[in-house]
């Protein structure tokens, strides 16, 4: 019996305290939740390794092996095939399974592994004993335990033997969940996506907040949003977007502070609005892709005086990597090309045309304090519209 199955091994545990059990199980709830989209699977873990296995003919092992490669958590993922623990079955299967990887190679070795002690040979014995009969059944690929071209795995693990060539790297960093919840702000560019995946992969659960400026921005610039997050979701699980109205923030501060200081002014708003959300959410940090000195509001000093507003840590993880370096992973993970789509963001509506670029935190303090803060504030996240994508 051919038995298709996926082997996804764990990736770091760096947290002391957070125990190997706890993060096993939240990494299998995500994989069981991103899995439900594709087909019927079963999921359990042993000695480290996550097994997925198809259950029905809605099991797509193809979509699946994709998704996973998108889980946070995981190090490296292999499609296997399983047979019972008898050394002539596993041999008959690796010559049948691997055929396109046996005849694409030039040279190869099996490197054997058993987990399962009362399997009548040593791992050694085993990997000889493959390696000799792949050889026989393939003439053309020399064994080369050096420096092989093909490494073909053979692990006796617990429930059967699993053949498969050599495995390739999962999504690394930590499952989602397992590191706490952020809120992170997300607008129609190309960094703040790239800002939220990566701060996803360090295992937090994020609130994505965007901040809407009707009709100075237009409804296509709120559906893109939308589908960043909804690309977003195949790296962070299920999220709600939290879609606050900003226009009349914009309209006050545009109408009773100096123009020169409106997307400072703006941005501590951002800020406060990000903060309650944080606050109502038990969300810990609020993530920006913020990137130093990319634009005036993204000074060191401006970035004090954005910051002085809230207790919460701003994760920038963007904070020191060139624009190309950015652009390059919103292309791996797929926002680029709608980052790109040409609708306006709400700060390129009212950018002042000398923006401070060294202000003091008193001053913008000072200069704010015309406008009724705390009133305004309400008033936006009363008006918040929250949509549900993933
Ligand atoms: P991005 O490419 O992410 O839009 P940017 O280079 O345009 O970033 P800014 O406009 O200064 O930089 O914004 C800095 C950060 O502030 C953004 O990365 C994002 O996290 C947040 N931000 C800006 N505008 C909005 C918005 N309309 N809604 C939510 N967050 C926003
Ligand atoms: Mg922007």
């Amino acid at each position: 019996m051919i038995n298709d199955i996926i082997l996804l091994k764990l990736g770091e545990i760096v947290l002391k305290g957070l125990n190997r059990r706890s993060f096993e199980q939240k990494l299998i709830g995500n994989i069981n939740r991103r899995l439900s989209n594709i087909g019927k699977f079963k999921v359990y873990c042993m000695q480290s390794t996550i097994y997925v296995e198809p259950v029905d003919e809605t099991s797509d092992m193809d979509a699946a092996f994709e998704a996973l490669g998108k889980v946070f958590g995981i190090a490296t993922m292999s499609r296997a095939a399983g047979c019972e623990k008898d050394a002539a079955k596993i041999a008959e299967l690796a010559i049948s399974y691997l055929k396109d990887d046996m005849e694409a190679a030039k040279s190869f070795k099996v490197e054997g592994k058993r987990s399962d002690k009362s399997f009548p040979m040593t791992s050694i014995e085993l990997s000889q004993y493959v390696g000799g009969e792949l050889a026989e059944a393939y003439p053309e690929c020399k064994v080369d335990v050096h420096e092989p071209e093909l490494v073909v795995h053979v692990e006796i693990r617990d429930l059967a033997a699993y053949v498969h060539a050599a495995p390739t790297p999962g999504a690394g960093g930590m499952p989602v969940g397992s590191n706490g919840i952020g809120v992170t702000l997300l607008s129609g560019g190309i960094d703040s996506p790239v800002s939220t995946y990566m701060i996803a992969k360090r295992g937090v659960r994020l609130i994505p907040v965007h901040f809407f400026s009707f009709p100075y921005t237009s409804e296509q610039a709120k559906q893109k949003v939308i589908e960043l997050a909804e690309i977003l979701t195949a790296y962070c699980g299920k999220m709600t977007i939290e879609i606050v109205p900003f226009t009349h923030i914009q309209e006050e501060i545009r109408a009773k502070c100096p123009e020169d200081y409106f997307t400072l002014i703006m941005r501590r708003f951002m800020m406060r609005i990000a903060s309650r959300i944080a606050e109502a959410n038990g969300a810990k940090a609020i993530v920006t892709g913020e990137n130093l000195g990319q634009v005036a509001s993204q000074t060191m000093e401006a970035m004090a005086s954005t910051q002085a507003v809230i207790d919460l840590p701003v994760l920038q993880p963007l904070i020191g990597m060139d624009k190309e370096e950015i652009v390059q992973i919103a292309r791996k993970i797929g926002t680029f090309e709608t980052s790109i789509l040409p609708y306006e963001d709400c700060c390129t509506v009212f950018t002042p045309k000398h923006p401070k670029t060294k202000p003091k935190v008193h001053e913008v303090a000072e200069i704010e304090s015309v406008l009724d803060i705390d009133a305004l504030v309400d008033e936006a996240v009363a008006g918040i519209e929250r949509v549900k994508v993933g």
